[in-house]
């Protein structure tokens, strides 16, 4: 038997196994192509569910440790991780990072669950400085991209683990650019693919209740609605314009011209809707990425555009001052670095302001506590927090949640 034919019989037996460990993954699992070739120096995937095989590395494997290779390469493919790195703007020679980052994301789901890794994959795990278990992809690079900076010098990160462009984007030289028709999976068949995972995943755990958290959120991530933030950013600002518009059109504060045909009666008169109010309470002190904050830039600068100059009023939260400060123009907001400032002061110094506003948009990397309930001297406004660094989940439900990302 020629070691690509073993290669390819052991690999069978690893998704086997798999399968029967993760039933509710068997989806994802048989959409997935395998290529045994020895142009990949261990084992990666690309965007169209390929997984790339070298016959030296399933060889030393036992079945276990080849089950949890596909289990590793699968859970990259239903995190979106290669869109979700793309979405992030960050230089690509920074993949290496990433990609530690994503697996230790999926290696936490996966110990959850009891799968066996193979070693070098399992090498990767909760070792990055500030990390805590259910931290997002994103969250742990960004950790990852400042302990680099720190003081590191490059050489302490090791070589970079590789999963490929499956997981970073780009094209590796074992990638596979030919033949589209080799069962590999497009982009529309993915969608359909991590959806049924997802509805496996939710209908095992009514049926058993042993699905992993881990895992749980990925089929919840899946199943809730992908939608274009910005779009959604700006329909929250035109339903607040139409609202401000509709409270605006009568008024019988001043009596009619024609109220002196009717006697007695005041007429509501038509008065021109003024632009909503809104105040912009900015985050400069996050790990937000340059590059994130100049996309949220540009689409806080077309809504204070699209309202009038004088009705935006913007302030900045840092770490360094307990008060926030006004800025004059979306221009002038610059990241000042540091962690951990405190948005509640912004939403405060927001709501104390006079004429109130009428739409409040929070833009943070979600390192905040919040207030319980909208603050008390400006109940009524509509409040958005532009989340730049990935879904939180302790926001408050009277904040609207805009996540910027793969859209
Ligand atoms: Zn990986």
């Amino acid at each position: 038997m020629t070691s690509e034919s073993e290669a390819t019989l052991r690999l069978a037996a690893g998704r086997v196994l798999a399968g029967d460990l993760l039933p509710y993954l068997r989806s994802g699992l048989y959409a997935m192509v395998p290529v045994v070739t020895p142009l990949v120096p261990e084992c990666a995937i690309d965007s169209r569910w390929r997984i790339y095989v070298s016959p030296g590395l399933v060889r030393k494997l036992t079945v276990e440790e080849t089950a949890g290779l596909w289990l590793h390469q699968l859970s990259h493919l239903l995190h979106q991780h290669a869109d979700r790195w793309s979405a992030l703007l960050e230089p690509q020679d920074r993949g290496h990072l990433y990609t530690t980052a994503a697996d230790v994301v999926v290696n936490e789901i996966l110990h959850g669950a009891s799968v066996v890794l193979p070693p070098a994959r399992a090498r990767v795990r909760l070792g990055v400085p500030g990390a805590h278990p259910g931290m997002t992809t994103e969250q742990l690079y960004r950790l990852l991209v400042e302990a680099l900076s720190a003081a590191r010098p490059r050489s302490d990160v090791g070589p970079p683990d590789d999963c490929g462009s499956g997981v970073t984007g780009g094209l590796r030289p074992w990638d596979s650019t030919e033949d589209p028709d080799d069962g590999s999976v497009d982009r529309a068949r993915a969608e359909l693919i991590r959806r049924q995972v997802a509805k496996d995943i939710t209908s095992h755990q009514r049926a058993m209740g042993d699905v992993p958290a881990g895992l749980l959120r990925i089929a919840d991530e899946i199943l809730t609605p992908q939608v274009d933030w910005r779009r959604e950013l700006h329909s929250v600002v035109s339903r607040t314009r139409a609202t401000v518009a509709g409270l605006r059109d009568y008024t019988y504060t001043r009596v009619s011209r024609r109220a002196s045909a009717v006697p007695g009666i005041a007429l509501p008169v038509m008065r021109q809707p003024r632009p909503p109010r809104l105040d912009m309470v900015i985050d400069t002190s996050g790990s937000v990425s340059d590059r994130m904050l100049a996309q949220v830039k540009a689409e806080l600068r077309v809504i204070a555009r699209t309202l009038r100059g004088d009705s935006v009023r913007i302030l900045a939260c840092d770490a360094a001052s307990a008060q926030p400060r006004r800025l004059r123009r979306v221009d002038d907001i610059a990241l000042l670095g540091g962690g951990g400032t405190d948005m509640r002061a912004g939403l405060t110094a927001s709501a104390s302001l006079r004429p109130a506003a009428d739409i409040v948009i929070v833009a943070t990397d979600g390192d905040t506590p919040w207030h319980h309930t909208p603050p008390p001297q400006n109940p009524r406004a509509r409040y958005v927090v532009l989340l730049l660094d990935g879904d939180r989940c302790d926001v408050p439900a009277w904040m609207h949640k805009v996540v910027p990302g793969i859209i």
